[in-house]
Parts: C-alpha cells; sequence; structure tokens
C-alpha cells in the first residue's frame, strides 16, 4: 500500500526574532516565529539564561494575546458617566494635550495632587523616575498589594528575598522545602529546578494549605492552617536549637548573633547594637575576650561571651534568640493544635533538616577569601534550600513569618552556601545600601529623591511637619513604617476619604483596580463613581493606561493604550527587576518584532512625550527640546549615574564594556543580535558566599553594581523594630499616636515573633478563603486568551472533603461565602488535598460583562466569579472612629489571606452572584471563533 508523504519538517517561519516573554513576571527568552510579516508561532530561546528553551503554556499562548480581539484600538476619551464604558476615540495629541492641560496645574502647585501608581510594571526605574521628576511624593507600583512581605523581610533580614531575587542552588540541594508558593515569579526556573533535584534523588516538601503547583509534585505534603506558618517554623526553630543542630560557625562569622545589645534598661539606647566610634556593630573577639568591631581583620566573634560595663551587662542578639526560641511557647507540643500539623510532623521534618543540612554537608574546592582577610581553602555546603512567596506573606503577620523562615534559613547556615539559597545580583544589597523613602515636594520641581526606600528608623518616616502621612496611601507612617513597596490597594480608598487629603489626578498603569486587583470591588467602583454636593467627582481625574478593554478602562476619564509586549522597546534592567541568575547578572530587552497596527503607543514611550510636554527636568534638553524620541531611546541613552544605565550589556562606544561604559547608540542592536539579552558570568571563587567574599564584592563594583564594597551581617535582629518600639515606648522626639503604641510594641520585635491576626468582626466565620494563581494563566491577562481560557474558563469553589459532607454539597452544587463584608453565591467542587478548613479559587478568572471582548454569557463572566467581593480594604470599625487598613502593621502589605467567611448550601441561581451591569465595551465582541492560518 502507497503511504502518503509527509513533510515533517515544514517550513514554519521565514524568521525568527528573539526577544523576552511578557506572559507572566519570569520573564523567559522567546523566538517569535514570523511568517509574512505576521507572528506565526512562539517557541523557548535554548540560549536564554532564564527558561534555557523551556515554555509553559502562558508563553506559547502568546500569540493569542498579541492577536486578543480586546485590545485597544485608539486613545479614548469618555463622554457617558465613569463606569459605562463610553468612550469616543481621539488622537494621540488631543490625548496628550488633555493629560497635559489636566497636570501641569497639579506640578505647578502642588505635585502631590498627582498619585501615580503602576501595576504589574516591568519599568519601575523609569516609571519612578518620571514620577520623581513630576515632583509628586503619590507613586508606587503593585508591591504593597503583592508580597511586599516577602521582599522587605529578605532585604532587611540578609540583603535578598526569594522571588526573582534568588534560587536554590539546584546542582546540589537534597532538600528543596515550598513555603506558600503555588506559581511563582520565577515561574519556569522552578519547574526546571525540581525537576534536576527530582532526578537527583532529592526531596521535596511542600508546606501549602493547598496541594497544587510545585506542591503537587512535592514528596511530603504539609497542608497548614493559613496563617501560621511562623508559628510552624519557629518551632522548628525550636527544636533545632534544643538539639544543638544550627551552624554555630556561620552564625558567629556572618551574622548579628554575636553583636552586643545595649542592655541598659534605662536607657533610650537599650536593646540597640553597642557601636564603635566608626558605628560599627561590637562583638566579643574570642582570642582577646575584648570588645572589637565585627570587621576587624582577624576577630573571631563570641557567641556567648557578655559585656559588662558602669554595672549593666551587655549580651548579644544570641543570648536573646535562646531566652526566646527555647522557650516552651514553641515546643512542637504548644504550637501543633494550631498550625494544624502534630507535635511528631514537626520534630521529624525538623529532625530531617537538620539530618541533611549537616550530616550531607559537603566542602567544594574553591577557595575564597572573606571580608576580615581570612583566606579559605574550601566552601562548605549545606544542601538544604527554600523558597516561599505569598501564601506566608499575605497576611497581617506576614513580615514577621517572612522573617522567622529567613532565621530558619540563617541559623543552619544555608544561606548563599552550596547547595543553599544564593542571591541573584544586583543581590545581596543590605537594607542600608537601598535609598529611605523621600517626600520633600516643591510646587514646580522634582522631587527630592526616590520615592521608596528602606525607613532605618523614626526619622525616615514619611510624615509632614504636623506628623501627617505625606503620601496619599499612608506608606512610611506609624500605621505600618516599613512599607518599603507603598500600599496600592489604600490609594483610591484614601482619595475617596480624602484622608490624608485630597487628590487631583489619580494616573494609573496596569493595574485592574475596579475589579480583581481591589479589595472591596464593589465599593471601589462606588469610590471611583461616586459625586460631591457639586455634582463633581469626588476622585476628579482618572487617566489609566493599558493594553486591554480592562474593567478599569471604563472607570476612567482619559485612556492612553498600550502596545502588546510583543510591538514595544522594554527593557529588564539590573536597575529595576532584572534576569539574573546566582551565577551570572544578567538583563534583557523586548523590541518590536512586531509593528503596532492600531494607534497604540508604549506607555513608556508616551510618558516620554508626556514628559516633554510637562518640562519635566528629567525629560527635556536644555533648550527645552524633547529628550528622548521615545522609550527605545531613553534605554539607549539614559544615564542613572555616569556610565551606568538601564542595560548593563554592550556598553561603550564600541559595544565592548560590561556594566559601566558609556552610552552605546548601537546598543539595542546588539542585545537583538544577542538573542535579546546580555549574561556576564560571575567568576569562580565568587559565587557563593557573596555578602562576605571579596572576590564578589570587587566584581560587582567592577560592573557596576555599587560603587565600593559593602560586606554586612545578616540581621537575625533588625535594629531599625528596636528604634520604633523604643519610639513607642516613649523616647525621642518623632512619638507615634497613643492609640498605636501598643501595637507598635508587640509587633514590632526585632527577632521574628508570631502574633495572631486581628480578628475583631470575624465571630462566626471560621473557614479561611484563599486564592491562587493558575499556571496556565497568570491573572487577569489571560482571561481573555482564546487558547487559555480552554484549560481555566471558570473557577469553581474548591471546598475539602470535611465541609463538602458537613453542608451536604456535591460537586456541581452552589454555595453562597459570606464573610464580615460580604456575599457571594458560587458553584463548588471537593477537592481532598486541601486543609480542611480552608477553601479556595483560581484568581481573577471572573469577568465583568463587557470587559475584555469576551461575551456576555462566557463562562468568565456567568460562572468565574471573584472572591474580592468578601475582602475590605479596611479592619470592622472598632468604635474608635479611626480607619484601619487591612494590611500588615510592619509594612502594610495587603492581608488578602486573612479573609474568614462561612459556607452555606444555596439553590443554584442562573449565574455566580453578585452580578454588575453590563459595561459598553469600547472594542466591541471578539468574534465566535478566533482561527486564523499564516502563511499559505
Ligand atoms: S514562565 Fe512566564 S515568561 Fe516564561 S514562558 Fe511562561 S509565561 Fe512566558
Amino acid at each position: 500500500m502507497t503511504q502518503p508523504v509527509i513533510d515533517l519538517s515544514p517550513k514554519v517561519s521565514d524568521e525568527i526574532r528573539k526577544t523576552t516573554c511578557y506572559m507572566c513576571a519570569c520573564r523567559c527568552g522567546i523566538n517569535v516565529h514570523m511568517k509574512d510579516g505576521k507572528v506565526a508561532y512562539i517557541e523557548g530561546n535554548r540560549d536564554h539564561p532564564v527558561n534555557q528553551g523551556v515554555l509553559c503554556a502562558k508563553g506559547s499562548a502568546g500569540i493569542m494575546q498579541h492577536n486578543a480581539p480586546s485590545r485597544l484600538r485608539s486613545p479614548l476619551k469618555r463622554v457617558g458617566p465613569r463606569g459605562s464604558g463610553e468612550f469616543e476615540e481621539i488622537s494621540w495629541d488631543e490625548a496628550l494635550q488633555i493629560a497635559t492641560d489636566w497636570l501641569e496645574p497639579i506640578r505647578r502647585e502642588n505635585p502631590e495632587k498627582l498619585a501615580f501608581f503602576t501595576g504589574r510594571d516591568q519599568s519601575q526605574s523609569f516609571t519612578s523616575f518620571w514620577a520623581q521628576s513630576f515632583g509628586t511624593p503619590n507613586y508606587a507600583a503593585h508591591g504593597g498589594f503583592c508580597s511586599v512581605n516577602m521582599a522587605a523581610a529578605g532585604i532587611y533580614t540578609m540583603g535578598g528575598a526569594f522571588w526573582e531575587f534568588g534560587q536554590p542552588d539546584w546542582d546540589h540541594t537534597k532538600l528543596f522545602m515550598l513555603f506558600g508558593v503555588a506559581e511563582d515569579h520565577d515561574s519556569n526556573p522552578i519547574k526546571m529546578g525540581i525537576g534536576k533535584i527530582k532526578a537527583r534523588g532529592a526531596r521535596i516538601i511542600g508546606v501549602n494549605p493547598i496541594r497544587t503547583g510545585y506542591n503537587a509534585v512535592a514528596d511530603d505534603w504539609v497542608g497548614i492552617t493559613p496563617g501560621t506558618d511562623g508559628l510552624f517554623i519557629l518551632s522548628m526553630i525550636h527544636c533545632l536549637m534544643k538539639a544543638g543542630k544550627i551552624d554555630l560557625h556561620y552564625l558567629a562569622q556572618y551574622t548579628d548573633a554575636p553583636v552586643l545589645l545595649n542592655g541598659d534598661e534605662n536607657s533610650p539606647e537599650f536593646g540597640l547594637y553597642l557601636r564603635d566610634e566608626n558605628g560599627k556593630q561590637l562583638v566579643i573577639d574570642r582570642k582577646t575576650g575584648k570588645l572589637a568591631a565585627y570587621d576587624k581583620p582577624g576577630v573571631r566573634p563570641d557567641l556567648s561571651a557578655t559585656h559588662r560595663a558602669k554595672g549593666v551587662t551587655h549580651r548579644p542578639v544570641f543570648h536573646q534568640m535562646a531566652d526566646m526560641y527555647l522557650s516552651d511557647d514553641y515546643a512542637p507540643e504548644a504550637v501543633a493544635e494550631r498550625c494544624g500539623i502534630s507535635a511528631k510532623r514537626i520534630r521529624t521534618i525538623a529532625a530531617e533538616i537538620a539530618r541533611v543540612a549537616f550530616d550531607e554537608a559537603f566542602e567544594l574546592d574553591h577557595a575564597w577569601t572573606d571580608f576580615r582577610g581570612e583566606k579559605h581553602a574550601t566552601m562548605t555546603g549545606r544542601p538544604v534550600s527554600f523558597h516561599a512567596m505569598r501564601g506566608i506573606s499575605a497576611h497581617a503577620n506576614g513580615f514577621q513569618t517572612c522573617r522567622a523562615l529567613h532565621t530558619l534559613q540563617i541559623i543552619l547556615g544555608t544561606v548563599e552556601v552550596p547547595g543553599g539559597f544564593r542571591f541573584k545580583p544586583p543581590y545581596p544589597k543590605p537594607a542600608t545600601a537601598h535609598p529611605k523613602p523621600h517626600v520633600g515636594v516643591n510646587a514646580g520641581a522634582p522631587l527630592n529623591g526616590p520615592h521608596l526606600g528602606f525607613v532605618q528608623g523614626p526619622d525616615d518616616l514619611a510624615l509632614k511637619p504636623d506628623g501627617t502621612p505625606a503620601r496619599i496611601d499612608k506608606a512610611f507612617t506609624w500605621e505600618n513604617p516599613m512599607s518599603a513597596h507603598g500600599l496600592m490597594h489604600m490609594v483610591i480608598s484614601n482619595a475617596h476619604a480624602g484622608d490624608p487629603y485630597k487628590i487631583d489626578t489619580l494616573f494609573m498603569y496596569m493595574a485592574n483596580m475596579s475589579w480583581n486587583s481591589s479589595m472591596n470591588t464593589r465599593g471601589v467602583m462606588e469610590m471611583l463613581t461616586d459625586k460631591d454636593e457639586n455634582g463633581d467627582y469626588v476622585i476628579p481625574r482618572i487617566i489609566y493606561s493599558d493594553a486591554y478593554s480592562s474593567e478599569m478602562v471604563s472607570y476612567s476619564d482619559l485612556i492612553l493604550p498600550d502596545t502588546t509586549y510583543l510591538e514595544r522597546y522594554d527593557c529588564i534592567s539590573l536597575l529595576d527587576r532584572p534576569i539574573c541568575e546566582a551565577d551570572a547578572a544578567a538583563d534583557a530587552i523586548r523590541w518590536p518584532v512586531v509593528e503596532p497596527d492600531r494607534n497604540v503607543r508604549g506607555f513608556q514611550s508616551a510618558l516620554c512625550d508626556l514628559g516633554a510636554k510637562l518640562d519635566l527636568p528629567g525629560f527635556i534638553n536644555n533648550d527645552g527640546s524633547q529628550k528622548y524620541a521615545d522609550y527605545g531611546d531613553y534605554i539607549t541613552n539614559h544615564e542613572r549615574r555616569p556610565g551606568i544605565g538601564p542595560l548593563a550589556g554592550f556598553r561603550g562606544k564600541d559595544g565592548d564594556k560590561s556594566g559601566r561604559g558609556e552610552v552605546n547608540p548601537d546598543q539595542l542592536n546588539r542585545y537583538i543580535e544577542n538573542g535579546g539579552f546580555f549574561a556576564e558570568h560571575i567568576p569562580a571563587g565568587a559565587n557563593y558566599y557573596k555578602p562576605w567574599n571579596m572576590a564578589y564584592q570587587d566584581w560587582a563594583v567592577k560592573i557596576g553594581l555599587f560603587d565600593a564594597p559593602q560586606p554586612y551581617l545578616f540581621s537575625l535582629y533588625v535594629e531599625p523594630m528596636r528604634k520604633f518600639q523604643i519610639a513607642a515606648e516613649g523616647h525621642g522626639d518623632r512619638q507615634p499616636p497613643d492609640h498605636l503604641r501598643e501595637r507598635i510594641k508587640a509587633t514590632m520585635s526585632p527577632l521574628p515573633i508570631w502574633y495572631e491576626t486581628d480578628q475583631q468582626g470575624n465571630e462566626g466565620y471560621t473557614i479561611t478563603a484563599l486564592t491562587q494563581r493558575p499556571m496556565a494563566m497568570y491573572h487577569s491577562w489571560g482571561s481573555q486568551n482564546a487558547w487559555l481560557r480552554q484549560l481555566h474558563g471558570r473557577n469553581p469553589l474548591y471546598l475539602p472533603t470535611k465541609l463538602m459532607r458537613e453542608n451536604a454539597l456535591k460537586d456541581g452544587d452552589w454555595a453562597r461565602v459570606i464573610s464580615p463584608h460580604g456575599e457571594i453565591t458560587v458553584p463548588v467542587m471537593e477537592m481532598a488535598a486541601l486543609n480542611e478548613n480552608t477553601v479556595w479559587t483560581w484568581n481573577a478568572i471572573g469577568k465583568r460583562k463587557g470587559t475584555w471582548a469576551l461575551d456576555k454569557d462566557a463562562p468568565e463572566a456567568t460562572k468565574g466569579f471573584l472572591l474580592n467581593h468578601l475582602i475590605h480594604e479596611l479592619l470592622p470599625p472598632k468604635g474608635d472612629g479611626l480607619r484601619w487598613a487591612n494590611s500588615d502593621p510592619i509594612t502594610g502589605q495587603a492581608a488578602w489571606f486573612d479573609l474568614k467567611v462561612k459556607i452555606e448550601k444555596a439553590a443554584a441561581p442562573s449565574e455566580s452572584q453578585p452580578v454588575f451591569d453590563e459595561i459598553k465595551s469600547p472594542v466591541g465582541k471578539g468574534p465566535d471563533n478566533l482561527a486564523w492560518k499564516v502563511g499559505k
């Protein structure tokens, strides 16, 4: 029989263009196959340091994102009431003139009347530069409602965080423990890493109330009670300290454990580090028994010695740790019930961690020299690594929980060592090397410095001279002193309340605040549409930029339509959130692999135009002409410091310099030729022990990560937190309001603690309700994607078997889910691998009718739903007349996962409740069938 001849290698493309994926925050390298000038398909770039060719479902589905019917097509001016979706298309000239007419008087008279907040923006070093030039103190990205607890706890404790800022040593780790991670920014690298360590027979323990994502392939799943991770971790620390299974050498040499604390209870410096005349932390040198600066050459810090002076005994941090963590309060038996993990299991896991860290320790033949000048012939490996994300941080006790996890890593001596957790450049970088927040506002002038940063004590709070908050989101105030990423979730609520002041214009980018990016979604819609006694909107003007017809578009007055990620220049910069690996500094670009076929402009390019029209100093030349034609021009020519620009690669006029070097006009082309990225490897002998390794420190200076070596000690004890406690105890000129004193004293312990979150108003609501991000979809972006919708077109509420039985529910039934704030009615489904007092659903599948070019009967709009309706941005009123944010009291992180509900079986409604009116779509509705063929 004649067999048909099949072409097994058909020509699929005319050309391959290499750029960077933006279907999630992982930023993998992609090969975009072009045929007849169109995107034919997308594959992973095998040469790329992040993904080495691996591509996920989202990444391949980028073609549907690029061709989505929901793409905005032109600048829009609102013509109907806010929320109606009634717009008219206008030209870019008119759009930029309207924005200029609104913003120019604000800048001239009072720049704080502009609130400029961005969502999943990957150009924060640029957008913050723009906001700084404008002069408003009111800028932040979405970190405050995402995972600032994780970032801030990492940086304050050890000068770097998980996320994309560090990674396990996949080549050597033998035990990998995950906390609160379903899917992460470091998406493909974690999948690849898990594959690698599983192939080697390493073990994975997943701690998560829900067994999904990475936890689904863990060897051991710990279905912890939400919000108790800190207690579980501190109990393991108790077990390890009690068993003596801690790395005393590491603690003595590289951490503040031996640093002496002022023991004088009558001193306003009680509990602060003892320092020498140069401000250096003091330890007792084991060789001499005398006080010495921690970094003195040859010093051997003593973990146990005390210092007695003027009748006062000053003890090291390590003593306080022993006092605190050896307490029976943290014994497994004391915490087991609360955590939902048996005491035996807690002890078993602690013992397993200790066994691998110490019994399977190994040496790498890497000679290195530490910051005290001591030479080491080898590097000691402790093959235990950890990773954590929003699950442990989105609670009002999340900052201390994340700090507890870092403490666990550090006492095991498993940070920046072979087999452990490793930083990615530009980290490690201690909190003291970061800027402090700036709020110096002057009419018609730039802000006096960067908006966000790391406070070192009450003097750095962002307060006006009268003590009121300087920022609209009340970041860096006594309510949340260490709010390193701002509080985006409070901006609309505070602006509507005029607390601490009223604003004129709300300017947002990629932040779906009238839907899945807000707590209290209905309330936010009301705030955005509320009018004052004169009939004017309470928030007078809203400018918004998005590439798609999202829910937030219809609540805005002026829309600046963005491009898709395949139509723009972008940089993934070392000044921002780069794509580095633990062994290499790396950055990347996006570039217009296709030109837009609509009247849209990359948001950053629009900011270059707007900045010039507003005469912002960073955006005009001396003669007043526009400085940067577009974002590509800025990426190439902007210098943050002499020789340091957004991109580190191919600098210098010949493109042969890395890190530091003069501007190279051909830089973007060199990136394109190189596959869209640049990487420089860390030299051998410099790639572990980075905070203390002089070879790394010198290399980091050479490539411009910092200007001078900055070795430092890990901070098991975060001294700035003690400074806030001291203020709350009544010392110093800057004093907290009385109603916050006790909370500051209780929560801002400089050593990690666990505390129950504020449960006032939750009486009778005993079930925790959570969301997770699907691996095949990233927030709301995927809900419009024709391929990804087939994987997640609706989102049942998953209930554990116990709750299904108790409520006589079966798959497909409906339940009313009630919180102290609101109520939803949704379809349910049973899930056995779930903490028995927890319910959950996928994040951001539900859509408002009329948005994202979806049919009004689409499953996302009829069966999909949001938990956001149940969560409020404020805690229930306490009767004191004050507005208490539903946030971590230290960082202000939105406490999404403190939500408590109760469940009742309900008759099946025709669609998920609540239902909101259909919005008129500015882009119409997509076709019923979305299919085309590129090429012949
Ligand atoms: S992990 Fe994220 S960046 Fe990487 S291919 Fe998937 S969607 Fe793209």
